[in-house]
């Protein structure tokens, strides 16, 4: 039984006084009734110091959101993997749609994002997803084929624990359009063959894979009640204690692991 993984990704958003009063918040809330899934967060880089001090002792795992897959050297205003382990970060986005759109980042680039995350402990979340364009075309699964292979291909994993899956559709992120949990069901059943294609049917059984876009409270429990949905990857409704609250208390209980 995988247990559920529910992940806030704050974006370039966000300033110390509301990552604190909103961590604060959503800690004390789940001191109270323990929440039936793992949670994280992943601020913006500048606030991980602030992000560490709040989620210490709460069982909140902070994430970054972005990292360069080179140890050290001459790449201004990158963040490598020995550093997010220092600042105290668990787990890592890679591939975020915004980075492969905005930011011209490739499979090949995204799976040595994922290697070095890999090598320093990190448990890197490895986004996928489809356009709409692509979605209308009847190429999701081609899409999602090509870059799940493209970005998991050869990373020495053993253990499925060591890292999470993201599907996002692309047509989905920030727009309030949602996926039915018929389209993420058969989305994520595709990706897990894809994943025991690439790295063996064990480590693909035990391998989280999250769902993202435009989850809210009012929608999540029907997303994370299918089966092959192992939690959720939250941007703007992570924002919001009350909203990511929601959301955390979606999550089946038969799906805390
Ligand atoms: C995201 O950016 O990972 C995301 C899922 O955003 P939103 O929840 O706002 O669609």
């Amino acid at each position: 039984m995988r247990r559920s993984l529910v992940a806030g990704n704050a974006k370039m958003n966000l300033d110390r006084a509301r990552l604190t009063a909103l961590l604060a918040a959503v800690a004390g809330d789940l001191a109270r009734t323990p929440p039936a899934c793992d949670v994280a967060y992943c601020p913006p880089f500048p606030l991980l110091p602030a992000g560490r001090s709040a989620v210490e002792g709460t069982g909140i795992l902070l994430g970054a959101q972005n990292l360069h897959e080179r140890a050290s050297g001459a790449f201004t205003g990158e963040v490598s993997a020995a550093m997010l382990v220092e600042a105290g970060c668990r787990l890592v986005i890679v591939g975020h749609s915004e980075r492969r759109a905005l930011f011209g980042e490739t499979d090949t680039r995204v799976r040595a994002k994922a290697a070095a995350a890999l090598e320093a402990g990190l448990v890197p979340i490895v986004c996928v997803g489809e356009t709409g364009a692509e979605r209308e075309r009847g190429e999701t699964e081609a899409v999602l084929s090509r870059q799940i292979r493209g970005s998991l291909e050869g990373l020495p994993v053993r253990d499925g624990g060591a890292l999470v899956v993201a599907y996002e559709p692309v047509w989905a992120i920030g727009t309030g359009k949602t996926a039915t949990p018929a389209e993420a069901q058969d989305a994520h059943a595709h990706l897990r063959r894809q994943a025991a294609a690439v790295l063996g049917g064990p480590v693909a059984e035990a391998l989280r894979i999250l769902y993202g876009g435009s989850v809210k409270p009012d929608n999540a429990a029907d997303l994370l009640g299918r089966p092959d949905l192992d939690g959720a990857l939250v941007g703007g409704a992570s924002l919001d204690a009350g909203s990511f609250l929601g959301i955390l208390r979606a999550v089946p209980a038969s799906r805390a692991g």
